[in-house]
């Protein structure tokens, strides 16, 4: 007997609405979202589409009134709630347009619940676009299958970060001047945590003494060489969804 194939079918568009879901709402689509449907996915009336809105879950919607460029989806039921984030926040001094924009993809894929980019003396970046990375985080989330959108924290000093820094959560520094091996520190402080990376010219050096006498800091290794910030934060927020994650 071959298996009933699965619906809706793994190729269904998948997309952010601010809409919130509910059965029977309708969500009128123009612009960049009704293109992509229509023109790029060809889109037609009573075809399946995924959407979810970072609170309620993933809902199977229809496409109905399609039009040359805009369309209705009516939301039809929901085919999974909204998943459990691992308790990571990723903290990050901002590296250069492009570079930090890749940071933020994957910090989305790799499931990440908080991105929180950290002002320290050496930041090369003023001024963030925190709405084009927000875009980068949505258009992550819709391909790998996120329910739940990594929350974009506004740009915080390095010195505010660490005086209002929550009781019981991890941070765990890392330090290319030493640390522990990162996964055994990983191992060791189980919990809500976070990562620390700097920027490309690195923290100076009363920064790092401050970071280190810090009661919630772990200085964390990642590796014999010194790696790229953006790469940096991937490692080692890998490392972390291994050891005390949902990987
Ligand atoms: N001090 C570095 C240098 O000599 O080029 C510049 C900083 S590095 C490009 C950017 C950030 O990535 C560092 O501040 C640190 O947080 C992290 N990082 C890079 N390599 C690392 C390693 N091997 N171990 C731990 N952290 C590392």
């Amino acid at each position: 007997m071959p298996a009933t194939p699965a619906w809706p079918p793994d190729s269904t568009p998948r997309l952010f609405v601010e809409t919130p879901l509910a059965p029977d709402v309708r969500v009128t689509l123009d612009g960049p979202q009704a293109h992509y449907l229509l023109s790029v996915m060809r889109v037609k009336d009573g075809d399946p589409v995924r959407l979810f809105d970072d609170a309620s879950g993933e809902w199977l919607a229809r496409a109905e009134a399609v039009r040359k460029r805009d369309l209705i989806l009516a939301v039809t039921e929901r085919l999974r709630e909204r998943e459990a984030v691992p308790d990571l926040w990723l903290c990050i001094a901002p590296t250069k347009k492009g570079r930090i924009d890749w940071t933020i993809e994957k910090a989305c894929e790799l499931g990440v619940d908080r991105i929180l980019p950290v002002v320290t003396r050496r930041t090369v970046v003023d001024r963030l676009n925190l709405d084009r990375l927000r875009a980068h985080a949505i258009e992550a989330a819709e391909q790998c299958g996120r329910t739940a959108l990594p929350a974009l924290a506004e740009p915080v000093k390095l010195a505010h970060l660490l005086r209002d820094w929550p009781e019981g959560r991890t941070l765990f520094f890392a330090d290319e001047t030493g640390g522990v091996p990162a996964t055994a520190a990983m191992r060791d402080h189980a919990g809500p945590g976070a990562i620390l990376i700097g920027p490309e010219g690195g923290f100076d050096a009363e920064e790092r003494a401050a970071i280190r006498a810090h009661p919630h800091a772990v200085g964390i290794a990642l590796g014999p060489r010194i790696l790229r910030a953006e790469t940096a934060a991937a490692a080692a927020v890998a490392l972390w969804m291994a050891a005390a994650g949902d990987w």
